[in-house]
């Protein structure tokens, strides 16, 4: 590509789905290790931005330790006389696709998750200034986006510039994220779909509503409209909601249409409010993952920033892995924090009255739109460390859950002995086998449906 000429290192869309792994990487930016660590784009006055211009403010790419980690903050100033700052949340989700353009940098998430990667090979070539990042980034978003006239790039690494404005930059998302709040899905025809993620999943849309925020956390209903309308051919694009087929699933023809068509059949059908059935579906960038714990009938969630192991003894990598890729795995489904402070929050399936576990940390973000009883019943990281210890919890604090348990034992009942009968379930099966009449059925990745499922005990015959 002509347009980078001055580049070291090749620049195209070939390099987005690089990994790039420990061992081959010279420096890695952000990351889990880095508690502070941000993108941000903010709309500027025409005068306020000299086009083009790139900053560093701390040690520049050659001068940063082999194979460490540092703090990171890339901040972007853009202006345009259609510029407004609906448009801060779309423009910033940009960074993540054009960064990964770049060969030998691999850019994963958003906001204040970022952790970014550069690798040794690309760094030998002569990657080795943000300068050269920025300069990628002004193109791109000049030739993609004409409604930035003028754009200026900052990229911090000096540790106590990167906390400040960290914390500026917390500031600013939780503004964005108040807008909508108050807003209800029930008072808009028009929701948003984006298909950024698509090069990652490709049966993967995201649904955006005022009451449901994508998956990633970083595209609200109004950065929807924004975008949509300087843009309305781009990857944010306005759904007509159509229909409303079901307000409690939260199931609109206008979105079912809309996805058949964007996935190319894959996906026909989405419940916006629930984790099952047909759950809106989970690209690879969601913040959070609202996982089903069939022992005790309750949603975990954890999120991309929680370290540990939760309660079911799984990180958040190996929970984000079963329902990431555009699917819809009954369960398994990623979400945005945001989601969790509407009252639209799996809805369907009993709301917060559902949930039982969570990270502290994330308990403490959520906390104020959290019904009180739910303050106190849901467990986290410092209640209980295992599913046993979550069922006694549970008990102790008379979850709503619990009252589940009950009605699940009263329906077994009248089940003859050596029989067990459970009424209504769906539940996911990653392998089971079933054994009939001398043949063995293999389930693998299946998704079972029954109104009543009966497990008979086998007597040995004598
Ligand atoms: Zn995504």
């Amino acid at each position: 590509m002509s347009m980078f000429e001055d580049i070291p290192v090749d620049v195209g869309v070939i390099y987005e789905g690089e990994r790039i792994r420990r061992n081959n990487m010279q420096v890695e930016l952000g990351g889990p290790k880095q508690p502070a660590k941000f993108e941000l784009v903010r709309a500027k006055k025409m005068d306020e931005v000299e086009d083009e211009k790139v900053t560093v403010i701390g040690p520049d790419l050659k001068d940063l330790p082999e194979g460490g980690n540092v703090p990171f903050g890339i901040y972007i100033e853009v202006a345009g006389k259609d510029i407004e700052e609906d448009l801060e949340g779309v423009t910033e989700r940009r960074i993540h696709e054009y960064l990964n353009f770049i060969e030998g940098i691999m850019h994963l998430n958003q906001r204040y998750d970022i952790w970014i990667r550069v690798s040794k090979k690309s760094f030998q070539k002569g990657l080795n200034s943000f300068t050269y990042l920025g300069k990628v980034l002004a193109r791109l978003y000049k030739s993609e986006l004409p409604f930035i006239e003028k754009i200026q790039i900052t990229f911090i690494t000096d540790p106590a510039k990167v906390k400040e404005m960290y914390d500026q930059a917390a500031e600013i998302y939780e503004a964005r994220d108040a807008k909508a709040r108050g807003m209800k899905d029930e008072e808009v025809d028009t929701f948003y779909g984006c298909t950024l993620c698509q090069s990652f999943a490709p049966t993967h849309m995201c649904v955006i509503t005022p009451q449901r925020y994508s998956n990633c956390g970083s595209i609200s209903w109004f950065d929807g409209r924004a975008s949509a309308q300087v843009d309305p051919k781009g990857p944010v694009f306005a759904i007509n909601k159509g229909d409303l087929l079901d307000a409690e699933k939260g199931e609109f023809s206008g979105i079912n249409e809309t996805i058949k068509q964007k996935t190319l059949g894959s996906v026909d059908r989405v419940w916006m409010y629930t984790g099952f059935g047909y759950p809106h579906t989970s690209c690879g960038c969601f913040e959070a993952m609202a996982f089903y714990i069939p022992e005790v009938e309750g949603y975990g969630i954890v999120d991309r920033g929680f370290n540990g192991v939760t309660v079911n003894g799984l990180p958040f990598s190996t929970l984000a892995d079963s329902g990431a890729g555009g699917r819809q795995v009954d369960g398994f489904h990623g979400i945005a924090i945001e989601y969790m402070r509407s009252p639209k929050f799996l809805q369907a399936d009993g709301g917060w009255d559902r949930v039982v576990w969570m990270p502290q940390s994330v308990k403490d973000r959520v906390k104020e739109f959290m019904p009180k009883e739910a303050i106190a019943n849901v467990a986290t990281e410092n209640d209980v460390k295992t599913v046993d210890e979550l069922t006694t919890f549970l008990k102790e604090k008379s979850h709503p859950v619990v009252q589940r348990w009950k009605e699940a034992t009263v329906e077994a009942a009248p089940a003859t002995e050596g029989e067990e009968a459970l009424d209504g379930i769906a539940f996911p099966v990653s392998t089971a086998t079933v054994a009939a009449g001398g043949f063995k059925i293999i389930f693998i990745n299946a998704k079972i449906h029954a109104e009543k499922v009966i497990i008979k005990r086998d007597k040995p015959k004598r």
